[in-house]
């Protein structure tokens, strides 16, 4: 008798856990949703994020809260969405770092193939190199001579290793076969606080947290990382133009949640991302941040695991070619 009990009592529990899941994701999402950014507020993937939210949740009903969790190159805050409850209230919002911190750690906290569900890819961003609005060089020609003669007496903000702008520093430094003095900060956000007060000499950074200084003139701004100039700032040449051969860096970003988050789940955040990106503001303020979202038939679970697994393999191989372990 006792182990009939037993057995149907564990059978009401299953059945009461199935449906508590098949109620989660009927009902999704019931509270708020988070989407962690793993850099510091007002960067460029945090500016990107806030615009996408905004819109993700007047589509899902629900507020979706942007929090902030710098350090590391992005990977403390892949680490704990990583470990996070894989029932859709906490998502990650990352970029190009997700595939070249496999190449730079040793060990990490978690795998970007298997920990994670992918939901969509977001937007693609070109990155400008910029520097104080008083540093001495006044071209691109002028910079590459300046950073090859000054090599390590030119401090180089970046977002730490696994950053975007730590790889197009790394990037930089590797084809002038020369280093700078790397300065690591949890995000772009407040590096850039820096470049505009002079502490820091160089940073390399989307447009998406450049362009309106650089419009205003309180940046010097000398190239983009794209192989074709941008609409957005049309004056500024590519680094391939300034001689440094086949330069192409854009910074992809993907949202994502645990592994394990119930695919109808997955299903409704990929349909919410994917109206978020069709509207007009967000469109808007994408372009007048040198960007644009990605179209619908990218902004899927699939588009973005091909990505990730496309680039983990490619930037394993640029970065051992460029002799770089971080760690
Ligand atoms: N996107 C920046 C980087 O990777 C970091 C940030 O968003 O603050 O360097």
């Amino acid at each position: 008798m006792k182990t009939v009990i037993r057995t149907l009592s564990a059978a009401l529990v299953a059945a009461t856990a199935l449906g508590a899941i098949g109620v989660s994701a009927q009902d999704y999402p019931s509270q708020p949703v988070t989407i962690v950014v793993p850099f510091s507020a007002g960067g460029p993937t945090d500016t990107v994020t806030r615009l996408v939210a905004a819109a993700m949740s007047d589509e899902l009903g629900q507020q979706v809260v942007v929090q902030n969790v710098g350090g590391a190159g992005g990977t403390l805050g892949a680490g704990q969405v990583a470990a996070a409850a894989p029932d859709g209230y906490t998502l990650l919002l990352h970029h190009i770092g997700m595939s070249t911190a496999p190449a730079l750690y040793a060990s990490l906290p978690y795998d970007p193939l298997t920990d994670f569900a992918t939901i969509g890819l977001v937007t693609e961003v070109p990155m400008t190199v910029v520097a104080r609005r008083d540093f001495e060089p006044t071209n691109l020609e002028d910079l590459i001579a300046y950073i090859k003669e000054n090599g390590e007496n030119i401090t180089y903000a970046n977002a730490g290793i696994g950053a975007a702008s730590q790889l197009c520093g790394l990037l930089i430094m590797d084809a002038l076969d020369t280093k700078m003095t790397e300065v690591p900060y949890q995000g772009t956000g407040p590096a850039m606080t820096d470049l505009l007060g002079g502490q820091i000499d160089m940073m390399c950074d989307q447009t998406t947290n450049t362009t309106s200084q650089i419009h205003a003139g309180e940046i010097k701004a000398y190239a983009v990382t794209t192989p074709e100039r941008i609409a957005v700032l049309p004056d500024l040449p590519t680094l391939d133009e300034g001689g440094i051969d086949n330069f192409n860096l854009s910074i992809w970003h993907g949202l994502y949640a645990p592994a394990g988050t119930d695919p109808a789940i997955v299903e409704r955040l990929t349909a919410a991302l994917q109206v978020a990106l069709a509207n007009e503001k967000v469109g808007t303020s994408f372009a007048e941040l040198g960007t644009y979202p990605v179209p619908a038939d990218q902004a899927t679970p699939a588009a973005l695991s091909a990505m990730l697994e496309g680039q983990i393999a490619l930037w394993k191989e640029v970065i051992s070619a460029a002799g770089v372990s971080a760690q």
